[in-house]
């Protein structure tokens, strides 16, 4: 901040870090749904970091309002809580819409709310960007593909994906999201951008999510035996949560209005993965001069239904029209999630 240019106040100076200060011409007025939770989170940062004014709307379901209680007081920044299923109208120039629980154990929770969530909460934030000729982005996924027949997975496979089963509400969801928002593009004029995310990992992800990464490396850190689904054969691809970011700005300050894949294509069986954490997190104490406990075990336990044999994405796409890549590797992630679980262990919120 320059003090000079703004009537901000000396303790609000020194209470957030240095966002750049954007004439109003080039400061866009962000509308980030589910920006509470883990990903939206980190675009948050981002977008305040590059100094654009952000409206963070959340019910709080699986996101919290502590990952983002760190803006709450900054002249650029709002959170409101807002369930999507219900219009809501505010002047914005873009909306990048996230609201959507992400882990199986959270969607399938109460799976008629998640896909009113993505229908209705979808039809509501076109319906705004319809208003406000905001540019629109949604966060759609790799799921759309459901158990792919293609590998790797291009933007233009239409997918193999069960309508009735239990990860349906989400990826059906999704897929009907996807439908609506090209709906709004063809009929309405409305600007639009998909990313299909594929399987995304970092900090501040909830460690009782359920999902892979955030179980293998609690449970190394814990000293548990690494649980693996099945024969640990299926595989996926996991890509670092700064590259998604990366990727998300990227795509929406582009001109392509196609679907556009978003992900790592370094491909592991689950197998693979649960030995590769487990090599990680004794590197890792090792490092931090930890006396090694047991070498833990890998066991297995039943695969749920439906779950897909394989994904990796095909991202030549968004390598020719974003010129994005990941930069991340997955040990340099890896280390970097398991010193975050390890802090927030000691701190004794784990
Ligand atoms: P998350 O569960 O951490 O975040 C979702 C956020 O949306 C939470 O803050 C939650 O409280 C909020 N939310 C849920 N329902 C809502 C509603 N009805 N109204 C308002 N807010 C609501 O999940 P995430 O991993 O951050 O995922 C964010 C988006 O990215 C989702 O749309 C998800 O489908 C997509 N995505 C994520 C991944 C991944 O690996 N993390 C992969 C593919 C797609
Ligand atoms: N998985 C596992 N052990 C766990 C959690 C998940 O073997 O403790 C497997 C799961 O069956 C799936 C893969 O890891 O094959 C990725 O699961 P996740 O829930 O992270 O994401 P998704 O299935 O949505 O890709």
């Amino acid at each position: 901040y320059h003090p000079q240019s703004q009537s901000i106040s000396y303790t609000t100076l020194t209470r957030f870090p240095p966002v750049k200060l954007l004439p109003p011409s080039s400061r866009k007025r962000v509308l980030v749904t589910g920006g509470a939770g883990f990903v939206g989170s980190h675009l948050v940062d981002r977008l305040m970091l590059l100094g654009h004014e952000v409206t963070v709307l959340d019910n709080f379901f699986t996101g919290s309002k502590t990952s983002v209680s760190h803006w709450v007081g900054h002249p650029n920044f709002e959170l409101v809580r807002h369930d999507v299923v219900e219009p809501f109208m505010i002047e914005c120039d873009q909306i990048y819409h996230l609201a959507c629980p992400a882990s199986p154990v959270h969607y399938q929770f109460n799976a008629v709310k998640t896909i009113k969530t993505s229908f209705q909460g979808t039809l509501n934030m076109l319906g705004l960007a319809k208003r406000t000729k905001a540019r629109f982005l949604l966060t759609s996924t790799s799921e759309v593909y459901g158990d792919p027949e293609v590998h790797p997975q291009p933007e233009d496979y239409w997918g193999h994906v069960n309508p009735i089963g239990p990860r349906a509400c989400y990826d059906e969801g999704k897929r009907v999201a996807e439908t609506l928002t090209y709906g709004f593009h063809n009929q309405d004029g409305v600007d639009v951008r998909v990313a299909r995310i594929f399987n995304t990992y970092g900090p501040r992800m909830n460690p009782q999510d359920g999902r892979v990464v955030s179980n293998f490396i609690v449970q190394a850190l814990r000293g548990q035996d690494l649980t693996v689904y099945g024969d640990g054969s299926q595989t996926r691809s996991f890509q670092y949560i700064h590259d998604l970011v990366d990727g998300l700005i990227a795509l929406m300050n582009s001109s392509d209005t196609r679907p556009v894949n978003l992900g790592n294509g370094d491909e592991f069986t689950i197998l693979e993965f649960a030995q590769l954490v487990r090599d990680i997190v004794e590197d890792v104490q090792r490092a931090d001069g930890v006396a090694a406990p047991r070498r833990v075990n890998i066991v297995h336990e039943g695969l749920p239904k439906d779950d897909p044999q394989k994904r990796r994405p095909d991202t030549s796409r968004a390598k020719s029209s974003l010129d994005w890549q990941p930069r991340w590797t997955v040990r340099m992630g890896l280390e970097e999630m398991v010193r975050y679980y390890k802090a927030k262990m000691a701190e004794g919120s784990l």
